[in-house]
């Protein structure tokens, strides 16, 4: 069987909301370029709202624009701009379990935008007849969710139903959020080093005290930097 290609719809939020993506996702070019113009005259309007003379402060006079283009490109950029289709394999008689580990997350809460760093651990099984798909996939669905307003259960949440709907005929999938919230540490109550850890697991990850289960906490320990989970 040859390599497939496929595109899945994997949202479940309501288009608009800061955590789905945007009415009338993808946006085209001109819609991301009139976007952009719209929302720089509002960030200046939001500085001028905070007393802030930012059209004659040298570092501060390109700031709409700059943090406008920062939202469209790059913070919410999965609200804009569509994944690229998935390549899935056949798993051509491999029943193990797959695991990434360490994928980068950045991210923004919807709550506060503030930043939400951290790393997402990704594991699952392949069923008899089913698919695999390449590595950096895992990372474009972490980037495709994460670059968006976020809370992180229902991050983690998104982040597994993607995989569960890409890796078809899967045993099990168990995703794991590692990350530092910057709204706790930097507001509020201003702790720094907190880390939240979120999983979200299915088939036979499910249960606690199972073996595919421990294998894949297990995994994240090994070589891992010392730092656990
Ligand atoms: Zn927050």
């Amino acid at each position: 069987m040859a390599e497939e290609k496929k595109t899945f719809n994997l949202e479940v939020v309501q288009a608009g909301f800061a955590n789905g993506v945007a009415q009338g996702f993808p946006l085209s070019d001109q819609e991301k370029s009139d976007m952009i113009e719209d929302a720089t005259i509002a960030f200046g309007n939001f500085l001028d709202a905070l007393r802030c003379d930012w059209r004659n402060d040298p570092n501060s006079a390109d700031t709409p624009r700059r943090v406008a283009k920062a939202y469209v490109h790059d913070l919410w950029a999965g609200r804009y701009t569509a994944m690229t289709p998935i390549t899935s394999f056949p798993s051509d008689g491999y029943d193990g379990i797959v695991i990434e580990r360490n994928i980068p997350l950045t991210s923004m809460c919807s709550h506060h935008h503030q930043t939400i760093g951290g790393v997402v651990h990704i594991g699952y099984i392949v069923g008899q007849e089913g698919s695999v798909i390449g590595l950096s996939k895992l990372n474009r669905i972490v980037e495709h969710f994460g670059r968006r307003g976020a809370i992180q259960e229902q991050l983690t949440a998104a982040i597994h139903q993607a995989v569960d709907k890409i890796c078809e005929n899967n045993l099990g999938v168990i995703i794991t959020v590692v990350a530092t919230h910057n709204c706790v540490s930097c507001r509020g109550v201003k702790h720094k080093g907190a880390a939240m850890v979120t999983t979200k697991a299915s088939g036979v990850f499910r249960h606690n005290g199972n073996d595919a289960r421990q294998e894949f906490f297990n995994s994240l320990k090994i070589n891992n930097g010392g730092h656990q989970i």
